[in-house]
Parts: structure tokens; C-alpha cells; sequence
């Protein structure tokens, strides 16, 4: 078994010439078998890479380099091959499309640990906690009473705190996504729009995952990676929380119809993905621009 590693990090810095670093880093990740995509933007650097462990860990010294990374936080988890087929890096406006680059990550909301949050918990405090992802994600997994609003995209979290969120602005809420990131701009716009009493996820659920599984996280994590998918618990009742489309069975595992008209992403159990050739209907079936390609 090889042994590999799969790195998510992010840092908002000023950057001054991202276009520079662009092709440098891309020639360097193709050296070195480092798999995976990078974003770099005059706002800083978004990135989730794979390796070898030697090569990964070569690539955090390579990264720490830049003074601007020089204290970047890695988050790290064990995998046995490869979580990307190729090497992407890109010059980018915002390092997550969000629609919300006037929004300054100096008024994000105060950093809250894993512990702390395991603290609100059990100390049953009165607190609002959102998720602030896409819906496919907060389908398969979430904080326990967790709000989930159903955003296409990220682009769509103005419209869900100006519309659905208004009620709790004299409320303690916490915001948290996968790795931290979102948070700093989600967090930074309800301060902006005046909510009193915002805190963020430090290191989002990927940090609280590693620190507490088995507790107030439910379900499957969502990740942008050929993993699709990380199950942090082992209890069975804490291990999904939704169900296949086709039988009800229960699974955290999407598929994209193979129909490439629809696309659609739906929740799919191994069998029933066989049964229905990948796709969502038997009209999608029958077409005939399906996906050539399987996998899984
Ligand atoms: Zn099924
Ligand atoms: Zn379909």
C-alpha cells in the first residue's frame, strides 16, 4: 500500500503578482507528482493537493518559502493513492467565487475552536449554527441542528442572510464550511450587515472531524476530490444521514447522470447505480449523450 497524503489549505494575503507564481508552481507540482488544484488570486492562495508523503511534504516546505505563506495552515489527511487525476493551477478573481469581494476578512467573525463548539454543545447554550456550503454537501452531512440552506453555490449566501437568516441577528451564530475558507468572507458579511454576536469554525469540519468524531458532527463530508465523500464516525447511527434516490437505502455516495443533458447529482447506493447504467430516469437512459466514462 503507498502511502499518501491529501493537503487542503488556504490563506487571505495580499498577493502582488499571483500571475508570477502561477506557472512556477504549476511546473514545480508537475516535478514533483503533486496532483490536485490551486488557485491563486491577488486576495492570496485556495488550494487541495495530493502525494506521496515525501513529495507532500516537500511541497509545504516549497509553499513556506513565499513569505507571504510562510505561516499557512495545512490540513492533512491520510489517503492510499492519489485524490486527483491531474494538476491544476490558476490565476483567479477571488480565490472562492462568492460574489463577495468587497467584503473584508478583517471583520470576519471571532474564530471558534472545535473544543469550544463541543462546549455549546454539551452545555446546551442557545446558539444558531449554519452551514455554510452548497445544498449537495449539507445533504450527506451536518452539525447536529444545523441550519442548511439550500445554496446552489456559494454566490447564493448574500440572498440567504439577507432573506432567511435576518431573524438571528441579535443571536450567537456560527458559520463553518469544509476547511475554514468560506467562513472568513460568510462570517464577514453577516458581521457587515449587522449581526452582533458571530463566531466562525476554526479550521471548518475538516479540523473538527479529525479533534471529535463520534460527537455533533452527522454524516458524510463532501469533498472536491476523486474520494467524493469522507466518513469521519464509526457509530452507525452517526455514519449517514441520507438515502439513496433510487431505494431509500442509506448512503452519502452522489453520482452525476450520465445523461450529459441532465447532470443531474443525485444520491445513489452502489447497487442501484449499477441497476439504473449511472443515470437519474429511464429517460435519461435512453439518450444517447451518455458518459463514456465510469468510475467508482
Ligand atoms: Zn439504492
Ligand atoms: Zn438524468
Amino acid at each position: 500500500m503507498n502511502d499518501y497524503r491529501v493537503l487542503l489549505f488556504y490563506k487571505y494575503v495580499n498577493l502582488q503578482n499571483p500571475e508570477r507564481i502561477v506557472l512556477e508552481h504549476l511546473h514545480w507540482c508537475l516535478q514533483n507528482d503533486i496532483k490536485g488544484r490551486v488557485f491563486f488570486a491577488n486576495e492570496g492562495v485556495n488550494g487541495t493537493v495530493s502525494g506521496l508523503v515525501e513529495n507532500i511534504e516537500k511541497y509545504k516546505l516549497h509553499l513556506k518559502k513565499y513569505p507571504e505563506f510562510s505561516d499557512i495552515w495545512f490540513k492533512e489527511d491520510v489517503t492510499e493513492e492519489h485524490t486527483f487525476k491531474k494538476m491544476h493551477v490558476r490565476l483567479k478573481d477571488e480565490i472562492v467565487s462568492g460574489g463577495l469581494k468587497n467584503v473584508s476578512i478583517d471583520h470576519g467573525g471571532k474564530k471558534l475552536s472545535p473544543e469550544k463548539l463541543v462546549q455549546l454543545y454539551q452545555e446546551k447554550k442557545d446558539f444558531v449554527i449554519v452551514d455554510a456550503r452548497n445544498w449537495y454537501e449539507s445533504k450527506i452531512g451536518k452539525f447536529k441542528n444545523a441550519i442548511t440552506p439550500p445554496m446552489k453555490n456559494f454566490r447564493e449566501w448574500k440572498k440567504v442572510v439577507d432573506h432567511d437568516l435576518n431573524e438571528f441577528k441579535d443571536k450567537t451564530i456560527i458559520t463553518y464550511c469544509t476547511g475554514g475558507i468560506r467562513c472568513e468572507k460568510a462570517s464577514a458579511y453577516l458581521v457587515e450587515s449587522g449581526f452582533n454576536d458571530v463566531y466562525q469554525l476554526d479550521g471548518g469540519i475538516v479540523n473538527f472531524i479529525k479533534k471529535f468524531p463520534d460527537t455533533y458532527w452527522e454524516g458524510g463530508m463532501f469533498v472536491f476530490d476523486e474520494r467524493r465523500v469522507v466518513v469521519p464516525n464509526s457509530k452507525e447511527e452517526l455514519k449517514y444521514i441520507a438515502q439513496c434516490h433510487f431505494c431509500g437505502e442509506k448512503t452519502s455516495y452522489y453520482i452525476n447522470c450520465h445523461n450529459q443533458d441532465c447532470d443531474k447529482i443525485i444520491l445513489s447506493c452502489q447497487n442501484c447505480k449499477l441497476e439504473n447504467d449511472y443515470c437519474c430516469s429511464d429517460e435519461c437512459r435512453a439518450s444517447l449523450n451518455k458518459r463514456k466514462v465510469f468510475h467508482g
